[in-house]
């Protein structure tokens, strides 16, 4: 299998996106080393929840459970695999509201910038008091730009990429190739900095610096939207 994700047709819409190949939430051998991974589309706003598996070792975390943690914990299930940990990119309530479901589930420790605590500590600043629960999130481990911490037997980068807010970051698996990228790059475009927090200098400084240190063949799994590859960022993305 190729390491760029296949394109194919979305179904409802008829557009053209990339999209790994199988149904939403199958899970994927991405022709990656040991890394399969599986999305869930949840929540209010079309989140990517993604599930990456360790072939080898069995073990598995989860980046941003945006919500619908019974849909989650079925994922994991058919998986097999044990669950090690939750990477948040960023602490907006799209990309949270099934993290303190699944800790009780698992007892397993969350990851997130550290100059992301206080927006996730803060139902006002995480915008959960508008919805049906408040969230007050905080990490088991807080992670500064450039931090490498072993999970589910990968090694990860944590890559600090603010403007979309403050502390969002990306995760970076360089022996896979794979970069998990949040809010900050999306296939063509980039996420929000109209949000309190949000700066749109910021953003053009992380996505430059994506696009300029990884290699083009890195694939992109973003937490809206299509997947991508840096290549293709590097040629087509007009924020950059
Ligand atoms: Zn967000």
């Amino acid at each position: 299998m190729s390491n760029v994700p296949p394109a194919d047709a979305d179904q409802r819409s008829g557009r053209r996106t990339d999209r790994l190949q199988g149904r939403k939430g199958d899970i994927v051998n991405t022709g990656k080393k040991n890394m399969d991974i599986a999305c869930c589309v949840l929540g209010m706003v079309q989140t990517n929840v993604y599930i990456a598996v360790n072939r080898e070792t069995q073990e598995l975390f989860i980046v941003d459970p945006a919500d619908r943690a019974d849909v989650i914990i079925r994922k994991i299930k058919e998986t097999g695999a044990c669950p090690a940990g939750i990477l948040l990119t960023h602490g907006h309530f799209d990309h949270i509201m099934a993290v303190d479901d699944l800790k009780n589930a698992y007892h397993i420790p969350v990851y997130a910038m550290k100059d992301e605590q206080d927006l996730l500590a803060s139902p006002m600043a995480n915008m959960t008091i508008y919805r049906k629960n408040s969230v007050a999130i905080v990490p088991d481990m807080m992670m500064n730009d450039l931090d490498t911490f072993r999970i589910a037997g990968f090694d990860i980068q944590v890559l600090h990429t603010p403007g979309h807010t403050p502390g969002s970051c990306c995760y970076y698996i360089k022996d896979e190739g794979v970069l998990f990228s949040g809010d900050t790059l999306f296939r063509g475009s980039c996420g929000r900095t109209d949000f309190p927090g949000g700066s749109m200098q910021d953003m053009q400084k992380s996505l430059h610096r994506l696009l300029s240190s990884l290699p083009e063949d890195t694939a992109v799994y973003p937490g809206h939207e299509s997947f991508t590859t840096i290549g293709y960022e590097v040629r087509n993305n007009p924020f950059v």
